[in-house]
Parts: structure tokens; C-alpha cells; sequence
């Protein structure tokens, strides 16, 4: 019983803090900001542009804010969530490669995502190791695994241990960190649920991790 009570208070404190995440994100960007499309933008875009891909993208928060919309910059550069569901790739089935949607780092392939029931995009494994570096992430009473973008440092989600084989991990992301470059002509395969048939389904969402993970 005191177990079942645990559980139920540790679900409740977790459904806090992700409501809480959620107002902070829809405060946050509904703030007017610096964001627009005037020149100094452009010359940053070029310059990010003009990085070779196997370079680090280093700007200043001012930079960042010029480039990205403000819930990018939120999510991305202050380690904010998204809300669950309300957010573009989710449910998207289409077939193509997952880029950070701040510096085109190519990140994961729709063919390692999968449905977690969760409301964030959920990825098994990312495209190489190096694309994403793992921090211990702490706040909010949690400890959690952060997932950053390698090249550019922007926050992309967290990593769960509770994810589908074969690496039984759960990349669980935010959307506004990513763009999908789409494979040319797909359209992906729904079933009558709007799940792809047979992925694996994450009945435990946001389940605490339990041991240090290294990738
Ligand atoms: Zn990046």
C-alpha cells in the first residue's frame, strides 16, 4: 500500500512539473522578444550556414534569440519542455532524418522512432553517438539524463532507460528542437489508431531513470 502511495504521489509530482513546464513554456513564448527576420539575422544564419559539419556552432544567447523563434530558444537554449501533444512530430509518421532545428545537425532517423504514448517525439537511438552529448540533469526534483545537440549545444530532451529493444532506451524530445528533413514521397503508415503497426507502445512514461546511462 505505501508503495501504491508512492508511486501515485511520485506520478503526481511529475504531472506538476510538467504542467508547470508547460505554463512556463506558454508564458515564455508568448513574450514579446528581439525575434524577426532583419538583417543581423540573416548574417547569422550565413554564418551558421557556413560552418563545415563537422565544426561546433557557437553563438552568444543574444545570437541564439535573433535566430530562433522565441519557443525555440525557450526549449533549446534554456532547457524548457514543450507540452506534450500539442506539438508537431509526435504523430508524425513520415520517413526521413531528424536535424537540430538550430545549427541542421543531422540527429535521428524516423526509422529508430517509435510510439511512447508520452506526447514527445520518441527516438530509440540517435544517428551516430556523436551527434548528441548525455548531461546528468537534476532540477526539478529528477535526476535525469539531458540530451544536447553535440554541435551546437542546444537542448533537445531527455533519455530514458525504459525505452524498446534493441537499446532499450527512450530519447524522449521536444519538437521545436528538431526539424525533419522528409525522405522525397513519404507519407508513413497509420493503422486505424494512428499507430504505426507494430511499434512498441511505452506503457511507462516519464518512469524515473534508473541507472547512469552512457551512449
Ligand atoms: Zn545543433
Amino acid at each position: 500500500m505505501n508503495g501504491h502511495r508512492m508511486v501515485c504521489r511520485l506520478k503526481l509530482h511529475e504531472g506538476a512539473i510538467v504542467a508547470a513546464f508547460s505554463l512556463l513554456y506558454l508564458c515564455c513564448i508568448a513574450a514579446p522578444t528581439s525575434f524577426g527576420d532583419d538583417a543581423e539575422a540573416a548574417r547569422i544564419r550565413a554564418r551558421v550556414k557556413a560552418v563545415p559539419m563537422n565544426e561546433k556552432v557557437k553563438l552568444t544567447n543574444d545570437q541564439w534569440r535573433r535566430i530562433l523563434t522565441p519557443a525555440q530558444f525557450f526549449v533549446m537554449r534554456e532547457a524548457g519542455t514543450e507540452p506534450p501533444f500539442k506539438n508537431e512530430y509526435w504523430n508524425n509518421h513520415e520517413k526521413g532524418i531528424y536535424l537540430c532545428a538550430a545549427c541542421g545537425n543531422e540527429l535521428f532517423s524516423s526509422n529508430t522512432k517509435f510510439e511512447s504514448g508520452t506526447g514527445w517525439p520518441s527516438f530509440y537511438q540517435p544517428l551516430a553517438k556523436d551527434k548528441i552529448v548525455i548531461l546528468a540533469d537534476n532540477t526539478g526534483g529528477m535526476k535525469r539524463q539531458e540530451v544536447r545537440c553535440a554541435r551546437c549545444g542546444s537542448h533537445l530532451g531527455h533519455v530514458f532507460n525504459d525505452g524498446p529493444p534493441p537499446t532499450h532506451l527512450r530519447y524522449c524530445l521536444n519538437s521545436v528542437s528538431l526539424k525533419l528533413k522528409a525522405t522525397k514521397g513519404s507519407v508513413g503508415v497509420v493503422d486505424s489508431e494512428g499507430i504505426q503497426p507494430g511499434l512498441w507502445r511505452c506503457q511507462r512514461a516519464h518512469r524515473p531513470i534508473l541507472k547512469i546511462i552512457t551512449v
